[in-house]
């Protein structure tokens, strides 16, 4: 490191000192010599023979000039006392140095003072070396050198003073200076020239500048000057920018030149394009690449840019039936990466319209249909005798940023018929397998369409044998329905079924095996004499009664039901090989019921389940809206049914019965039980979630505003939900529009599994009245049931009536305000509901079938379902509004026309029709009488902003029936 100084001052002795103008002596100059004999200037005293010497001889001012400590070099000669004969003992060989701080050149003769005070002593200089002889009368000195330094010194200059006391010496030489660090370029910074501090121990920070491009490195850049005048510690350092390297030693950052680039900060130098790009200036950070091609999110910029690749090569096709193997081999040019995968775009072709259509998400592709890295893939799930056109796109890094399309090969494929062993025929036949009725030689079957048929189904195909015998003894038969009847079996014997679907384009695969029992000779007996629903004397019924009467009953029923239709034991339940029969178990037959949960609930832990608002109120609790997230699943919107702090054990048992109710179930049209939470508290039900909430209240907030095929849809909906219920030996009890729950796409759901509001003690609810052995929803309620307890799918298509009428009517409340027991008298004298507003007649039959007094008579859940099903696909079959064809059904006063002179105020008649929104318009547009309301036009009706199409025929309606001379409808 450079040491630099700067002199404030040197002194040759022939510059004037000033002398001391009261001192004994003075210093005199002289010339003398050198150790090498040059002639030389000094100042000289040398009166060691008298006492009290005091000499004093200072410098003139000089000026400090920012330096902090002041070095003093002084070269002088002193000559050894003992050198000279007879010396008094005061003879000295040092002398003193003194400087005197002030703000100007203010000395004179007698100031400062020549004295110690104010002056301040900077040392006793003694020389290294005296000298004693004299030769040829010529003195030859010995020259010392000694340096001192002071400070710290802060006016704008000083004076410096040497002091004799009685010695014999001469200064020859004086050099003042400081001490400084120069300017310099170190690790990329400029430091600017900084003087050393105030003591030689200081360090004196300085900050360094980067040099231009240049950039700091994490921490300021500094340097410390020291007391030498030597930099010291470096702290820091600056590195050239992105675009600039650093040249000539560090000292400066230059601009990358043309082609090269530099694309980050650092002490590397810039390097020279990779392939395919080039720059754009000088100084540049990254090469841009060349029309073309380009370069990923995640290419490091030193490496060339690439392209899309070319077509993958030469395809094969390998079909098999409905699966396909595909082949290639990878394209001709990667573009330049390794990162080539493949793509598979499906498409059927010839689908009715001539054109090409993407391929549904049945298609199955192994390993996947998007990223393979492999070149070959498998597909399978094709539909039979279909042509596809298959096409491999290649794509890599940089397929993304393209313009253009992925370059792709494609290939033309016909499948051919669905062989056996295709999956996608008929799997999930067992799981809707479902006995429907058995005697000692036959037993009827049903079972569920495969969710994905290949084609038109033709028929299926039943194959059984007696489980005593060998399977190639089997027997086959035929059914186009998903039903068949089985006769000629043995009593008492077990049989394995196996059902398959045929299509055009041939069979699918068998279903799993199911095992069925024939009835014996002694059970078939039994089973014609009808039982009445009286204690049966297991542990299961005993625990029940204890619970409450109504439960008792409907267990004894359900027990006899199952002993003269279906009866499955739990020895032929687990018959099964691992095929569970499905066939619904009441909870309460339980011992335990908390066992029936375990068994027919999912249990769930609590930290799954988030709960976002209160939707509604449940019997037990809160009904709140939720997300779900089961390890390893996507996140569901679900409704929770809470159970409210402080329940009781029974309420608990009560409330998860529900679950274990609902969880025996599986249908479309059933609401789905997610699972349960009973580890923790709060304990709960957790469902599928229902966006529109509970039908009626749907409808009403709708009223009007759906198409007659949109409200059979519903419908069909509820009773292909029945109907599932009834296949599992479900009977509900509470069909009602209330129970129903709407989604989002206007699916319908039977919902409300629980017993408990069916209990006597429980006395909130007004739909359910009180009656012998419990509580019934009286309105929609079979007479049979109401009279003498007997609930059965029929009597649930009694309310399944109910609710076709409260469907139609959107969430009118049956038979209005009549009382209870009008309602019992009316239906016993055979009135029964009129049609609904604009209710297509066909309806308003199927509604007035269900409510056949003789319940054998009424219409079966399967029967309503084909039913709407044939209305669905010939809407014309709902167009006609003709009155009633059955004249045996007297129907009610229609009160969805009511009679203008039952209301005393305009507001009172809308109320009535359900209409009350449009209060306010009605009298803004001041149509507030009778006399103006019934001469209403469509038009009027339209101005006073009734804008939906439901509610102005509704008005229209009732406008029209109050004009006089018109007759009230019956
Ligand atoms: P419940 O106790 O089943 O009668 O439920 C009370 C109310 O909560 C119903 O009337 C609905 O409004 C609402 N609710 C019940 N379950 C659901 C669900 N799965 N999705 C949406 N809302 C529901």
């Amino acid at each position: 490191m450079n040491t630099l100084t700067d002199d404030l001052l040197s002194l040759v002795m022939d510059v004037k000192l000033t002398s001391c103008s009261v001192c004994p002596w003075q210093w005199e100059e002289v010339s003398g010599y050198d150790e090498n004999m040059n002639t030389i200037r000094t100042y000289q005293v040398c009166n060691v023979f008298d006492n009290n010497q005091n000499n004093w001889v200072r410098t003139k001012y000089i000026s400090r000039r920012g330096a902090q400590r002041i070095h003093v070099e002084m070269k002088f000669s002193v000559r050894d006392c003992s050198s000279i004969p007879s010396v008094p003992g005061s003879c000295k060989e040092t002398f003193n140095l003194y400087y005197y701080e002030t703000d100007s050149d203010t000395a004179n003769k007698l100031s400062p003072a020549w004295m110690e005070n104010p002056w301040i002593k900077v040392d006793t200089i003694a020389a290294d070396e005296s000298f004693s002889q004299v030769d040829l009368g010529v003195r030859v000195m010995k020259i010392n050198t000694e340096v001192r330094s002071f400070g710290p010194v802060s006016r704008q200059g000083f004076y410096l003073a040497f002091q004799d006391y009685g010695g014999c010496m001469s200064l020859i030489a004086v050099r003042i200076f400081y001490r400084k660090c120069p300017r310099v370029v170190l690790n990329g910074a400029v430091f600017p020239e900084t003087l050393s501090g105030a003591e030689s121990t200081s360090l004196v920070a300085a900050r360094g500048v980067c040099v231009p491009n240049g950039e700091e490195v994490d921490v300021p850049i500094k340097l410390y000057c020291n007391g030498d005048g030597e930099w010291m510690v470096p702290i820091g350092r600056c590195m050239c920018k992105a675009g600039h390297e650093a040249v000539e030693n560090g000292t400066v950052c230059r601009a990358c030149g043309s082609g090269f680039f530099k694309s980050s900060q650092g002490d590397h130098l810039c390097l020279q394009c990779p392939i395919n790009s080039r720059t754009t200036n000088e100084g540049a950070t990254n090469c841009v690449c060349r029309s073309g091609y380009y370069r990923s999110d995640s290419d490091p910029p030193q490496i060339p840019c690439t392209t899309i690749p070319s077509a993958p090569q030469s395809v094969i096709s390998i079909v098999n039936e409905t699966s396909l193997r595909l082949e290639w081999r990878a394209p001709r040019d990667g573009g330049g990466r390794e990162d080539v995968v493949y793509n598979i775009i499906c498409k059927s072709c010839g689908g009715g319209r001539g054109g090409c259509s993407r391929c549904g998400d049945n298609v199955q592709f192994i390993p996947r249909q998007l990223g393979l890295t492999e070149t070959s893939v498998h597909i399978s799930d094709l539909l039979a005798h279909t042509q596809y056109t298959f096409e491999i796109q290649a794509v890599n890094g940089v397929s993304d940023q393209s313009p253009y399309s992925p370059h792709f090969s494609s290939v033309n494929i016909t499948t051919n018929q669905a062989g056996k062993g295709d999956s996608n025929s008929f799997t999930l036949l067992s799981k809707y397998y479902v006995p429907v009725s058995r005697t000692p030689d036959s037993i009827t079957l049903s079972w569920s369409q495969p969710d994905q048929p290949n084609g038109l189904i033709l028929d299926y195909e039943l194959q059984y044998f007696d489980k005593s015998m060998a399977e190639w003894n089997s027997s086959v038969v035929r059914s186009q329905t998903n039903t068949a009847v089985i006769r000629g079996l043995k009593p008492g014997a077990i049989y394995v079924f196996q059902v398959r679907a045929r299509t055009v384009a041939g069979f699918g695969r068998f279903s799993g095996k199911m095992y069925f029992q024939t009835m014996t000779e002694e059970e078939y007996k039994s089973s014609f004499q009808e039982k009445l629903p009286l204690i049966i004397g297991s542990a299961a019924a005993g625990v029940v009664f204890i619970i409450a009467v109504v439960v008792l009953v409907i267990v004894c029923n359900r027990r006899s039901s199952e002993r003269t239709e279906s009866e499955y034991t739990d020895k032929v339940q687990h018959y099964t090989s691992g095929h569970r029969m499905k066939i619904y178990i009441d909870p309460f037959t339980y011992e335990d019921p908390n066992e029936a949960v375990r068994e027919f609930a999912k249990e769930i832990d609590t930290s799954c389940v988030k709960i976002e608002q209160v939707i509604g109120a449940g019997e037990f609790g809160e009904v709140c809206s939720g997300n779900l997230r089961l390890p390893g699943k996507r996140e569901i919107l679900v409704a929770i049914k809470t159970l409210k702090a402080g329940y009781t054990e029974r309420q608990r048992r009560d409330f998860l019965s529900e679950a274990s109710i609902m969880g025996q179930f599986d249908h479309p049209n059933i609401i789905h039980l997610e699972g349960v939470v009973t580890k923790s508290a709060p304990v709960m039900i957790i469902t599928e979630f229902m966006e529109n909430g509970s039908l009626d209240s749907f409808l009403r907030q709708n009223d009007g505003q759906f198409t007659v095929i949109q409200l059979v849809g519903m419908l069909r909906g509820i009773a292909a939900g029945m109907k599932y219920l009834n296949d599992m030996n479900y009977v509900h009890r509470d069909l009602a529009a209330r129970n129903i729950l709407v989604n989002s796409n206007l699916v319908c759901k039977v919902s409300d599994f629980g017993l408990s509001r069916f209990l006597e003690e429980d006395t909130s609810d007004p739909t359910y009245t009180s009656a012998l052995g419990g509580k019934i929803p009286i309105r929609w309620t079979a007479p049979e049931a109401i009279q003498y307890r007997k609930f059965t799918s029929s009597s649930d298509g009694w309310s399944y009536g109910i609710v076709m009428w409260e469907v139609m009517s959107y969430g009118e409340r049956p038979y209005w305000d009549m009382s209870n027991q009008d309602v019992i008298n009316a239906i016993e004298q055979d009135y029964r509901l009129p049609p609904p507003m604009d209710c297509p007649s066909a309806l308003h039959q199927l509604m007035l079938d269900c409510w056949q007094k003789d319940r054998n008579n009424r219409p079966k859940f399967s029967q309503i379902v084909n039913n709407l099903d044939k209305m669905i696909r010939n809407p014309n079959s709902l167009k006609a509004m003709t009155p009633l064809s059955s004249s045996v059904h007297l129907p009610l006063l229609d009160r969805s026309t009511p009679d203008f002179s039952s209301f005393s105020t305009v507001d009172e008649w809308l109320d009535a029709i359900r209409m009350g929104q449009y209060k306010e318009n009605f009298a803004n547009e001041e149509f507030t009488s009778f006399d103006v309301v019934s001469q209403m036009t469509t038009e009027d009706i339209l101005r006073v902003g009734v804008t939906l199409a439901g509610h102005q025929k509704k008005m229209l309606n009732s406008v029209q029936s109050m004009r006089p001379g018109l007759p009230v409808r019956l």
